[in-house]
This record gives C-alpha cells, structure tokens and sequence, in this order.
C-alpha cells in the first residue's frame, strides 16, 4: 500500500478539483492513504502539515463541479533550484509519501519528471547529512511520479485533451455569444484575444463553433501583407452580403511569418482604416479560466484521475513514469518523458518559424 500526494501546480484550470476528488477517492478505495500537497511546489519546499495534509473521503466532497483548484497552485521558483527540490524531498519523506501525482502544464510536469530522475541523489544527501533516518531511506528509496495534464491550452503531446481545454472554449464562446448580440446590434467589428500560449487550439476551435470571420493562429502566420489583405477581403465580402457582425479572434500566440506579434490593436487598426469598421478589442482575459468545469472534463479529471491512482500503485523502479493520457477516447498511459519533449519541441519549433516541423511533430502524435 503506498501513500499517495496529489498536487495541483502551474495554471489553473477547470476539472483540477475533479482531479483531486478523484485522486483521492480512488487511493482510499484502493486502501492507501491520500494527501493534497498544496500550492503546487510551494508545498513541497515548504512542507509541514499546513502544506501536506491527509485526505479523507469527505474532505473532497463537492468538488466535482467547481472550477480552478482548492487546493492552490502556484508558480515555484525554489523548486527549479535543486535545494528547492531537496527540501521537497525531505519533505514527502516526513509526511511519509511514496507516490505523486502532479496535475498540471508541461513545466510542472518537467519539474515532476526531474524530481524523480534525482531522486535517488537527493535522498543519498539527507541520508549523508543525517536528516533523515536509514529507515526512512529503506523505505522512500523511489519515488513514484505520475502526470495528469491540466491546462485551459490544449496544448500537450500525445493526449487529445487536457484537462480544462472545454470548459474554457465553453467559455469563450459563451462571451462571443454575447459579443454578437452588441456588435449586430451597432454593426460593429470585435477583435476577441483569447488565451493559448504557443497553441491556437482555444482560438481555433472558439472561431469554429462562433463563426468567426478570422482567426489569427500561432501555427498559420503569413506576412502582414497577406493576412491583412485576405482579412479585408473575406469581411469585406461579409459585409457586402449583409452582414451586421464581424468577429476575428486572435490567439494569444499569434505571429507573422517574420516573428513578430500579431496584436489585437493592429488587427483592429486595418478594420478600421481599410474598412471603415466600427471596431472595438475585447480581451477575455481570466474569465477564459474561471467558472464551473463543463461535463466533458469533470469525467475525463475522474477517468483520469482513477488511472493515474492505478498507476502508480503498479510502477515499478524500472518503469517510466507514465502520464495519463486520452486518446481516442481510451483513457491511457504515455510515457512523461516523451510527451513533455515533444511539447516543448512543437513549441519551439513554432517559435522558430519551422512551421513544417510543427506539424509533422503534431501529426504524428
Ligand atoms: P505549467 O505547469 O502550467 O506549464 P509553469 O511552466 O509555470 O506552468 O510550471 C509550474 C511550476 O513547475 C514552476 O513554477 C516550477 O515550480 C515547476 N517547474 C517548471 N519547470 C521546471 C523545471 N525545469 N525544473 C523544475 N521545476 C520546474
């Protein structure tokens, strides 16, 4: 029976408290006892009983539906410092923790990946330095790590979804609902940012299901010539048909093909001065993440959150650590390492214009 820590770190995003319910609930039923590490890595570094707290079953209860994380996130730069993660050691041996399960972005799940890879060097110090006992090293000789992806972006290799993405595209497109409803009424242009880092999954899909005119993503720049004169034609041509409404959203991440920004200002400036359009910028900011998580990821936290539980009670010393994917719609298991590389790769193919190479990593995800 292992003790097992569930922690919610980076970004917050709906369904991370579907996550720890599910966590939690699950390593009860399998008769292990269950701990939420708080504020992310925070808690770890900080340890003690304020931040590592045993979990019963009631202690979750409600939290299917409610949105962010009740347990806190943050971001943790003492944990990207291996003192950082020293005392994180130390810290989940005292609390008497075998397993993590860590919810949260691709940086959170970098840290998580190396916290196990250095693991059995951290624990050789505290034992050297008589911090902690031979009993205590016996017994948390590995560590036991296993990922969930929560993240409002979409934006993870090797998993279809994240955890979050539809309960913030349900959002974002409840706001352009009634942003349409203002912009027929005066015959307006809205240029809608929306959020999404290096991925234009959020944008792509919120302009999918709203209709939009246009949508600036990160993985389909052209120069400023090109989209601002295909823009102009595609509303133009919008407008001529009786249109009362123009809507273009703008990722957060979108660029032109020379790398620079596209900025909802200078979307708004060719509306403006080519078209004659009365236009207006709404920047959804945080609500995109706020609110209760739709049905889609309160089950696909709990799936996932019963297989991560499974999971870690199987590793082995040898395994990879694994995270909990879906794909296909099967809940499944893929190697942390691998999906966290292939991330950070299509992302910085991205950023470095190689936009072939993005998509070839994607599409053979
Ligand atoms: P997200 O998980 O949403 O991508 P961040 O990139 O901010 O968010 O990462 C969240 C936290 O994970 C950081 O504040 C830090 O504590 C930890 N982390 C991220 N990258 C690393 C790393 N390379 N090494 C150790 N810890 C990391």
């Amino acid at each position: 029976k292992r003790n097992v820590g569930i922690m919610t770190s980076g970004g917050d995003a709906p369904g991370m408290n579907a996550a720890v319910r599910a966590v939690v609930r699950a390593a009860i039923f399998r008769g292990c006892k269950a701990f939420a590490i708080k504020e992310g890595y925070t808690g770890l570094v900080e340890g003690g009983e304020d931040y590592i707290k045993e979990m019963k079953w009631q202690d979750v209860r409600g939290l299917l539906s409610e949105g962010g994380t009740n347990i806190g996130t943050a971001r943790c730069m003492e944990f990207k410092e291996r003192w950082g993660r020293l005392l994180g050691c130390k810290h989940l041996i005292e609390a008497g923790i075998d397993a993590l399960i860590v919810c949260g972005g691709d940086g959170s799940l970098t840290g998580a990946d190396l916290f196990r890879a250095e693991w059995p060097s951290l624990i050789q110090e505290l034992l050297e330095t008589n911090q902690i006992t031979q009993e205590q090293y016996d017994r948390h000789k590995h560590l036991y790590i296993c990922g969930m992806v929560g993240s409002i972006d979409n934006d993870m290799a090797t998993t279809d979804s994240t955890i979050g993405g539809y309960s913030s595209l349900e959002r974002i497109c409840k706001a352009i609902d009634y942003i349409d409803a203002t912009a027929s009424s005066h015959s307006r242009a809205f240029v809608v940012e929306v959020m999404g880092r290096h991925c234009g999954w959020l944008a792509l899909m919120a302009g999918i299901a709203t209709s939009a005119d246009y949508i600036f993503i990160p993985e389909k720049p052209s120069s400023s010539k090109v989209w601002q004169d295909q823009m102009c034609n595609i509303v133009g041509q919008h407008r001529a048909k009786g249109k009362r409404k123009t809507i273009v959203i703008v990722a957060e991440g979108a660029i032109t093909s020379d790398l620079q920004p596209i900025s909802c200002k200078d979307v708004k400036d060719v509306l403006v001065n080519r078209l004659g359009l009365d236009t207006r910028i709404t920047t959804l900011g945080h609500v995109q993440r706020g609110g209760t998580a739709v049905a889609f990821d309160r089950i696909l936290a709990t799936l996932q959150g019963v297989e991560a539980v499974k999971a870690v009670l199987e590793l082995t010393p040898d395994t990879p650590s694994p995270l909990i994917a879906i794909d296909e719609n099967k809940i499944c298991r893929k190697p942390l390492v691998e999906a966290v590389e292939k991330t950070k790769n299509v992302a910085a193919a991205i950023s470095e214009r190689d936009f072939e190479k993005a998509m070839s990593l994607r599409d053979s995800e």
